[in-house]
């Protein structure tokens, strides 16, 4: 399931169980409507929530943070590397005019490669992927052939680097790494914009060369 929210156009991912068990990701809801809406479609789909994580703790993807943790108790767990994205994502808020409640404590998680996690007891590999923003992870399901991205790679575009922490070299070696070695046919979830494959950035994808090897320079 997913909806998109607020101004920046986030997109809140939940993956959920056949049981009814459901996991939020990059929770962006940023007003009462929005809330609301998220708590009736999770009500109607019957899905109980157990846990919150982040690909990256930039403002538009944790606005909804402080309501997921007091409504489900379910905090946010991040990479220990965007630990500064993730407290500077209330002063970046005030910058964009854009209010967030304060954030909850974190749950660390030392992601820094490939790490296997289960959700509601599936198995998740997470794949550390800095360079939109120095802890960036992305959310790999082997088993039914997605992965939710965030920023890193978006439908024939990439993420920005251009805000703090941000590294464009970094965010190329994240694509061609731990993204680009996955199936063609694999989903792309992306955290703005309409999902994608693999195999489609590899071929349209404008930041990436002709050739396939790696990114264009830009
Ligand atoms: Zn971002």
């Amino acid at each position: 399931m997913h909806w998109t929210f607020g101004p920046f156009q986030e997109n809140t991912w939940v993956v959920r169980s056949a049981d009814g068990r459901g996991v939020v990701v990059d929770p962006g809801m940023s007003s009462r409507a929005e809330q609301e809406r998220f708590e009736r479609d999770l009500e109607a789909a019957g899905v109980t929530l157990e846990a919150c994580y982040l690909t990256h703790a930039h403002l538009d993807h944790v606005a909804g943070a402080a309501f997921i943790a007091e409504r489900f108790g379910c905090v946010p767990q991040v990479a220990e590397a965007d630990v500064p994205t993730y407290q500077q994502a209330p002063l970046a808020g005030r910058v964009y005019g854009f209010e967030i409640a304060e954030l909850p404590d974190p749950q660390l998680r030392p992601w820094s490669g490939r790490d296997a996690i289960t959700w509601c007891g599936e198995p998740i590999e997470v794949r550390f992927a800095p360079g939109h923003a120095p802890g960036h992870v992305v959310f790999v399901s082997h088993a039914e052939g997605w992965v939710i991205a965030g920023d890193v790679l978006f439908r024939e575009s990439v993420g920005r680097t251009d805000l703090p922490g941000g590294d464009a070299a970094a965010l190329a070696a994240s694509i061609e790494r731990e993204l680009f070695d996955l199936p063609d046919g694999c989903a792309v979830h992306c955290g703005h914009g309409p999902s994608t494959t693999i195999g489609h950035e590899k071929a349209h994808n404008p930041f990436v060369n002709a050739a396939r090897t790696g990114m264009m320079q830009r």
